[in-house]
């Protein structure tokens, strides 16, 4: 391999163990927590941070305040604090938080939307556009989240026509250009990963694509170069690979965002993160949680640096 297989791109890593890996936890994790985390998550390089959802407490009781990790944290310049918003109720809620950006939600899948969100695909499509018009009228920045896009529990593969669909609706209809392809049940494989980001690209070259990948079936990192290779430079991860699925209880979360660094980097691709900070506060999330997290690279010892990317690597 040459030493320059990422050619110093820089890569953009939203960080979301605090809304997605949090969510599904068995305890509540304490406010004063939350805050500590996601200023170190931030101290650590990290530019987009997604620190909690505006959903009802009694359905995501775990990220029941909301309001209080946004007032409590010391806002960092430079950093985008984000929260999940799945209806125009939690638009307004975060508005007051001023969170800095909102990711809309909505299924790519009809039968997962209705069974997660409790209503039809259009129905959320339409809420989508009402929330992305308070928030647009408010200043903030708005990305939407296709969840299920490569794959769902109850319909398996999603027509590849589906995803450009929502891609087309959200970005004309809804004026949305940053949208994220979400695995959200870690069933997306490379050649899935290649064929449909270059469908969405090729037919909606403006949009800011995102990618969304758990690692319920080990294959997250494979596809995070797959998408790589695809052209995307955006990606969500959660430290310490916290998160789960509910259709597959035990299973693996999100991709981790340790380890995803230190995968990028080691090929040549620029993140901007102290990746040795990032480790410690995997380490302290661990102990917060109190039980062994996914994270691979924290646990492994002594690791392999990068050449400075300007001298041939070994074999180069
Ligand atoms: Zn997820």
């Amino acid at each position: 391999m040459s030493a320059g297989c990422g050619e110093g791109r820089e890569i953009h890593v939203q960080e979301v163990a605090l809304r997605d890996g949090l969510q599904s936890e068995a305890g509540f994790v304490a406010t004063a927590d939350k805050i500590a985390l996601a200023e170190r998550l931030a101290a650590s390089g990290l530019r987009k941070i997604e620190i909690s959802s505006f959903v009802s407490a009694r359905a995501v009781p775990q990220l029941a305040d909301a309001e209080a990790v946004f007032q409590g944290i010391t806002r960092r310049p430079g950093a985008i604090y984000a929260a999940l918003v799945p209806n125009v109720r939690g638009m307004e809620r975060a508005i007051a938080a001023r969170a800095d950006e909102v990711n809309l939600v909505m299924s790519a899948s009809e039968s997962h939307n209705r069974t997660n969100l409790r209503r039809s695909g259009d129905a959320s499509f339409q809420a989508i556009k009402e929330a992305a018009a308070l928030a647009a009228a408010a200043g903030m920045r708005v990305a939407a989240s296709l969840s299920c896009s490569f794959g769902c529990p109850f319909e398996g593969e999603i027509p590849a026509a589906t995803i450009l669909k929502w891609c087309r609706r959200l970005q004309e209809e809804a004026g949305i250009h940053s949208i994220s392809l979400c695995d959200t049940t870690g069933m997306a494989y490379p050649a899935l990963v290649r064929d449909l980001v270059g469908l969405v690209r090729q037919s909606n070259p403006a949009i800011n694509l995102a990618l969304h990948f758990h690692n319920t079936r080990g294959l997250g990192l494979a596809n995070v170069f797959a998408g790589l290779e695809a052209g995307v430079i955006h990606f969500d991860a959660a430290l310490a690979g916290i998160g789960g699925c509910p259709y597959a209880p035990g299973a693996t979360g999100n991709i981790c965002t340790e380890d995803l660094i230190h995968a990028l980097e080691i090929s040549g691709y620029r993140c901007g993160i102290d990746l040795d900070g990032l480790i410690g506060a995997a380490g302290e999330l661990e102990k917060l949680l109190g039980h062994p997290t996914p994270g691979q690279v924290m646990k492994a010892g002594p690791r392999l640096r990068r050449y400075p990317a300007d001298k041939p690597g070994p074999g180069a």
